[in-house]
């Protein structure tokens, strides 16, 4: 028998036991040593989640939208009350620094949750006159929503799907990563202390498998997707049989482009943020960092030196640690496989390209931050998404020829560009085809800001008002005001 800690399914305001106790194993990427046991979501429990789901969505969908606004800004304090202690769950999960969790995942998630909080009392339908008679629309919910999370970013992920849904009086039944179970969880808890209704926001846990019934079930409305643009497909495919809206935010291969006027330091930051932070695990990250000629020496000189001397890897929880563990071994392989290949095809390390044996953490799943030169468009690192920590750089000379370079993929989630010449700034981020752009700044993403992918990168935004449209539905009423003409 194990003696570890076992959660079961948030379902209804409390934790549902399976009836078979089938669970799976959560490592700690920083340890490789199981952290705690998951029940999986069995049939009974799927079920169970649906009928709480429909009784939620009466209370909820009912409620006056500054009621709702209220109770999501309880659940917004307490967040951030809970803070550390949440940001260090998030760390023993992913492997991520701490110095990064503490400050980012959950205060991102809560800024969310407050953004939208904020806007829901502001939805509202408009009137027009049709000669004596008149129509008006009404903004209604969809109804129940699924979210399913990716393991970057587990409890702010679900905070960024959780918002808008339930802001705009749905409910949402929430699938986290099975690497990453247990922010969602923790979420959870938090909206029932705050007050949100029982059934409102409930938490199923498993892999692939639990997420294809959450895009087959007739009861959703709506798929709201974070992952791979493979599974994303498949979701796609799936949800289209009960005719579901869908959200897909999924991969990249990002260019960062820095022209010969950039300030150098700066581009450098922007370079490493776009590969380093969250060890690379960042969707958005710009891994193809496109140099122009001049500046070029110098960028990779300073590249090099901050990379070999500023960069700490070790226990995320060590407040020196400044870049953790990737989330699994197999993780780990895929990425130091990515990186033979590119040594293969003919790419320069410049720097990295190892596994990390850091002796406060010996065991962890780490990769040491990679920097190949000498890369050319056609490489597979240049092409495929690796989700680790490895930088391609290129050369370029002209702004034409790197809008073209910089676009030719199937994917256009992010893009940034370094240049001190605002003209060409705007100029060449317009023809970026991508739906989140930097300039002289990579990775920011306020609440206000939408968020999503170009080309097979996505399908509709997240934060920002926009997404308000993507998590309710119009209703028109037509209203006649005289006698009814009619032939019969
Ligand atoms: P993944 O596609 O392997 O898994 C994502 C989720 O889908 C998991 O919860 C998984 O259990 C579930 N799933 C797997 N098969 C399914 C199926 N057939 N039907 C329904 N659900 C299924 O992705 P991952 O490895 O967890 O995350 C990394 C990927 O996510 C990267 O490609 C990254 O770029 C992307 N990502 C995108 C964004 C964004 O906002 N665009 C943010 C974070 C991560």
């Amino acid at each position: 028998m194990s003696s570890k800690v076992i959660y079961q399914n948030y379902v209804h305001g409390k934790y549902l036991a399976n009836g078979t106790g089938e669970t799976f194993e959560v490592i700690n990427p920083a340890t490789g040593n199981v952290s705690y046991l998951v029940e999986v979501a069995t049939e009974s429990v799927q079920q169970a989640a649906i009928e709480s789901a429909k009784t939620g969505f009466a209370i909820w969908s009912a409620m006056m939208p500054i009621e709702r606004s209220r109770i999501l800004l309880k659940a917004v304090a307490l967040l951030r009350e809970q803070n550390d202690d949440l940001a260090a769950g998030e760390v023993l999960d992913t492997g991520k620094p701490w110095q990064e969790a503490s400050v980012v995942d959950i205060v991102t998630g809560a800024d969310s949750i407050e953004f939208f909080a904020g806007l829901a009392p502001s939805i509202e339908g408009n009137q027009q006159p049709v000669g004596a008679d008149f129509y008006y629309t009404r903004r209604e919910p969809l109804g129940i929503c699924a979210g399913i999370g990716a393991w970057n970013y587990p409890l702010q992920i679900a905070c960024w799907k959780a918002a808008p849904a339930l802001a705009c009086g749905n409910v949402m039944i929430f699938k986290p990563s099975e690497e990453t179970p247990r922010g969602a969880m923790r979420l959870a808890e938090i909206f029932t202390q705050a007050g949100v209704p029982d059934g409102v926001f409930n938490v199923v846990q498993g892999d692939g498998r639990v997420g294809a019934w959450l895009t087959t079930n007739e009861d959703i409305a709506k798929v709201s997707f974070t992952g791979e643009v493979g599974t994303g497909k498949k979701v796609m495919a799936a949800a289209a049989g009960s005719l579901k809206e869908v959200t897909m935010e999924l991969g990249g291969k990002s260019p960062l482009i820095i022209f010969n006027d950039a300030d150098v330091e700066n581009a450098v930051s922007a370079a490493m943020l776009a590969n380093f932070y969250t060890q690379g695990e960042v969707c958005t990250n710009g891994t193809r960092v496109f140099v122009q000629q001049d500046i070029y020496p110098r960028f990779i000189q300073r590249l090099k030196e901050r990379t070999e001397q500023n960069i700490v890897c070790g226990d995320p929880m060590h407040p020196d640690t400044n870049f953790g563990a990737l989330i699994s071994r197999d993780h780990q392989q895929k990425v130091l496989d990515y990186i033979e290949i590119g040594k293969k095809e003919g790419a320069t390390l410049l720097t990295g390209g190892t596994a990390l044996t850091p002796d406060n953490a010996p065991n962890g799943f780490f990769v040491a931050p990679t920097v190949f030169i000498d890369c050319t468009d056609e490489m597979t690192i240049s092409k495929e998404e690796i989700f680790g920590p490895v930088m391609s750089v290129f050369t370029f000379t002209d702004e034409d020829e790197v809008i073209e370079r910089a676009n030719s993929t199937h994917l256009g989630l992010a893009a940034g560009v370094f240049t001190q010449d605002i003209t060409r700034a705007h100029r060449v981020i317009h023809q970026m085809q991508a739906g989140i752009c930097w300039i002289n700044a990579y990775g920011a993403s306020p609440a206000e800001m939408p968020v999503g992918g170009y080309k097979m990168s996505g399908i509709g935004r997240e934060n920002g008002s926009e997404t308000l449209k993507a998590y309710t539905q119009i209703k028109a009423v037509y209203v006649g005001m005289q006698s009814l003409e009619s032939p019969f």
